[in-house]
Parts: C-alpha cells; sequence; structure tokens
C-alpha cells in the first residue's frame, strides 16, 4: 500500500492533536505535506519535525523567524501569514484535516476542496457561513467532505445504506455544557474560568465556551442542516448530560438509530481517516451495564437562547450564516476579553442579526468568498458597536 498525502490545517488545536495522535500511530502510511498552527510554533514545529511534513506554516507573519529557528537543519519549509495557510491548504493531498477555529477556516478550507480528494471537516463555522459554496466547491472539483464533529459523524454512521428521503428527524445532543444546572439568574455572574471548563469533553477554549452558551449546538442544528440536507423543522436537539450518545436518527417507520460512544473525538477522525472503512481506533470500550443509565432532557431556550437564533438564521437564509458566525465570535471575544456577561453574548448577536438582516441588502448577496469576507467584516464592526454600547 503507498502512503496516503495528508495535511492537517490547524494542527496545533485540540483537533489537530488528536488527529497527530492518530497518524503517528502509523507513520509509515501516510506522507505528511502541510501542517498549519498560530501562535504555538513549538508545537508545530515539533510535530513537523516528527511527522517530517513538507511545509510547516503559522498564520502569524511577525513568527516566522521563530518557525525557521525552530525547524533549523530539518528538511520541512517554513512559511507564515494567511495566504501562505491558503496556499499550504492548496498543495494537493488526498486527506485534508480542516481543523482551524472560526471563519478563519474557510478560504483554507476552500482552497482544499479545489484539488479534490477528501476534506475532514472540523471546522464547522466554515459550514454555517458558507454552507453552499463549500458544498458546491466539493461538488465542482469532485472532493468529498466528511464530518468531523461528533454529532455529525454519528448521523453519518446512521445513515449508512439508508434512502436519506425515509429520514423523518435528526435528533443531535448536546452535554449542556457548564452551565447546564446553574440557576439562571446567576449565569450574569459566571466567569471565564467557569465557562471555559467541560464537564465531558476536553477541546479548545472557544469551542467550550460555545458549549456553556450553546451557540456550538446552535451551530450544528445549521451544520446539520448542511451536511445532511434537512429541513430545519426536521432536527431537534435533546440534552443528554453524559454525552455517551451522539446523535439518532428517526426513519419513517419508527426506527430510531443512536451512535453510541465515549467522549472522544479520535472516534469521529479516525472515522473520516478510514472512511469508507472502519479501522482499530484507540478509544475506550464503554461499558454500558457498568454505566447503568442515561437521561435526556429538552432544553430550555430561555437558558441558551442560541438555539432559538439558529433556527432564525435557517429561516432568514442567504449569508445569515456569516452574520451568525461573524457575530458570535466577535461577542465570544468580548466574553474572553471580559468587556460583556456570559448571557450578554446571545443578547449581542441577537442584536446584530436585527441590524443586519434581510431589509439591509447584505444578506441576499450572492455567497461568494467576497461577499462572505464582507459580510464577515460589516458584522463584525456591528458587533464591536453593540458591545462598547453594553460594556460602556
Ligand atoms: P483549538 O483552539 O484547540 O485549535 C485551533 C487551531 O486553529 C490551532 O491550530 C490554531 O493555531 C489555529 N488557528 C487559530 N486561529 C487561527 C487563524 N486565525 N488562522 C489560522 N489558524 C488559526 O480549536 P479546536 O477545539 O481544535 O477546534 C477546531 C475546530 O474544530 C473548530 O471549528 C471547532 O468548532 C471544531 N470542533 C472541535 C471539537 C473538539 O473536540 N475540539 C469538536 C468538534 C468540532
Ligand atoms: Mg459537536
Amino acid at each position: 500500500m503507498t502512503a496516503r498525502t495528508i495535511s492537517i490545517l490547524g494542527a496545533t488545536g485540540s483537533i489537530g492533536q488528536n488527529t497527530i495522535d492518530l497518524i503517528a500511530r502509523a507513520p509509515d502510511d501516510y506522507d505528511v505535506v502541510a501542517l498549519t498552527g498560530a501562535g504555538n510554533v513549538a508545537q508545530l514545529a515539533a510535530d513537523a519535525r516528527r511527522l517530517n511534513a513538507q511545509v510547516a506554516v503559522t498564520a502569524h507573519d511577525h513568527l516566522l523567524e521563530d518557525l525557521r529557528t525552530a525547524l533549523a537543519g530539518s528538511d520541512v519549509h517554513a512559511a507564515a501569514g494567511t495566504a501562505a495557510i491558503t496556499e499550504a491548504a492548496h498543495r494537493p493531498a488526498d486527506w485534508v484535516m480542516s481543523a482551524i477555529v472560526g471563519a478563519a477556516g474557510l478560504a483554507p478550507g476552500l482552497a482544499a476542496l479545489s484539488h479534490g480528494g477528501t476534506l475532514a471537516l472540523a471546522n464547522k463555522e466554515s459550514l454555517v457561513c458558507a454552507g453552499a459554496l463549500m458544498l458546491s466547491t466539493a461538488q465542482t472539483h469532485g472532493a468529498r467532505i466528511l464530518p468531523v464533529d461528533s454529532e455529525h459523524s454519528a448521523v453519518f454512521q446512521a445513515l449508512v445504506g439508508e434512502d436519506i428521503a425515509s429520514v423523518e428527524r435528526v435528533i443531535i445532543t448536546a452535554s449542556g455544557g457548564a452551565f447546564r444546572d446553574w440557576p439562571i439568574e446567576d449565569l450574569a455572574r459566571a466567569t471565564l474560568d467557569e465557562a471555559s471548563s467541560h464537564p465531558n469533553w476536553d477541546m479548545g477554549q472557544r469551542i467550550t465556551i460555545d458549549s456553556a452558551s450553546m451557540f456550538n449546538k446552535a451551530m450544528e442544528l445549521i451544520e446539520t442542516r448542511e451536511y445532511f440536507g434537512v429541513t430545519p423543522d426536521q432536527i431537534e436537539v435533546l440534552v443528554h448530560p453524559e454525552s455517551m450518545v451522539h446523535a439518532l436518527v428517526g426513519f419513517r417507520d419508527g426506527a430510531l438509530m443512536a451512535h453510541v460512544g465515549p467522549p472522544d473525538m479520535r472516534h469521529a477522525i479516525g472515522y473520516a481517516l478510514h472512511w469508507p472503512h472502519r479501522r482499530d481506533l484507540p478509544v475506550d470500550r464503554l461499558d454500558l451495564a457498568q454505566i447503568g443509565q442515561l437521561t435526556f432532557r429538552a432544553p430550555c431556550e430561555t437558558r441558551w437562547p442560541a438555539l432559538r437564533l439558529a433556527r432564525e438564521v435557517m429561516q432568514a437564509g442567504g449569508l445569515a450564516g456569516a452574520v451568525f458566525n461573524a457575530a458570535k465570535e466577535t461577542a465570544l471575544d468580548g466574553f474572553i476579553a471580559g468587556r460583556i456577561t456570559f448571557p450578554d453574548m446571545a443578547a449581542v448577536v441577537e442584536d446584530v442579526l436585527t441590524q443586519i438582516s434581510a431589509p439591509s441588502g447584505q444578506i441576499d448577496a450572492p455567497m461568494t468568498l467576497d461577499n462572505v469576507a464582507h459580510v464577515d467584516h460589516l458584522t463584525r464592526q456591528t458587533a464591536q458597536q453593540v458591545i462598547l454600547k453594553r460594556a460602556g
């Protein structure tokens, strides 16, 4: 068997490191083309050396010299900057992991799709901002997108061999995050540390906070629609504190197929890595007798307004997803910087969505990378003003 060529965008993050953990177990099976990162140049260089990558790229121009120094004496080429990341994504590879966090993952993801092959997509923001563009780019170039989100990988697996027309509903589960059981009136006092600790999953800080606010699940509602072409009213969210059942697919004959597994992203990553085969993966096997019981409850939209906002965004269509994502990213920055409270994040996003709504014409522009970037920029400016008002 010849080695598969692979690239990892966002290699230094939580998903990136889990991906490296899997491929490092069978180094002869893979030829690493590109690894990209941002601030953590030491990690990037160490992995690039260890995996003998062709190129390592940091998003930050000013870190190029540091990266070069860290790679001195190796064959790895060093590069820096946003354009260099997209260029690296452009390099042909059989399998590309898209695991940059945020809208910054969109252009590299599109670049990777443009040479065919398989894009393992963890960067959900690119689907939320520009789902139709991602899907049409994949189709044009004969590329395949495989979901790397535990819920969407679960749905994808439950649909193997099934006719999508026989699907009645798709249910994605949510742990409820850090504040699931907090009194709602206490949320305004939630600290960054409290919001950054997840009860079940070990993930990057941004997605962990998004889990507590359910903005993560809100994005996943939109992601579900894009991946599987189901209508918004076919998609449900179910709170499941144990995070063992990742998603369920309900069929027209009443059957409900659930995907059950430990909360370990190496399952979804490994499934996408080996698809259409199943190979051994180093994830814990569940002992259901020992676990004893699993619990479920309906999500409360007062606690988690993000879920309602996502449904409004799906209803609006067009570039509303790009507005939603950029407003959410800016609000999250505001919370991380201590400028707004935890519940303010949803209030900011709602305010921005109202300001940049259909009458402005902005969200009705054709979905091109330029238009998405324009709306993203405009939204971040608007969101900054809204945050300034609240903070002041
Ligand atoms: P993370 O913060 O741990 O890592 C993010 C990666 O992106 C790092 O390599 C970082 O260097 C890079 N990066 C950050 N800003 C960048 C920029 N402006 N330009 C280029 N690169 C940049 O994040 P994560 O938790 O690994 O999540 C990555 C993506 O996967 C996100 O879209 C997230 O929603 C999604 N996801 C993550 C998990 C999880 O378990 N962590 C689960 C499902 C989906
Ligand atoms: Mg998920």
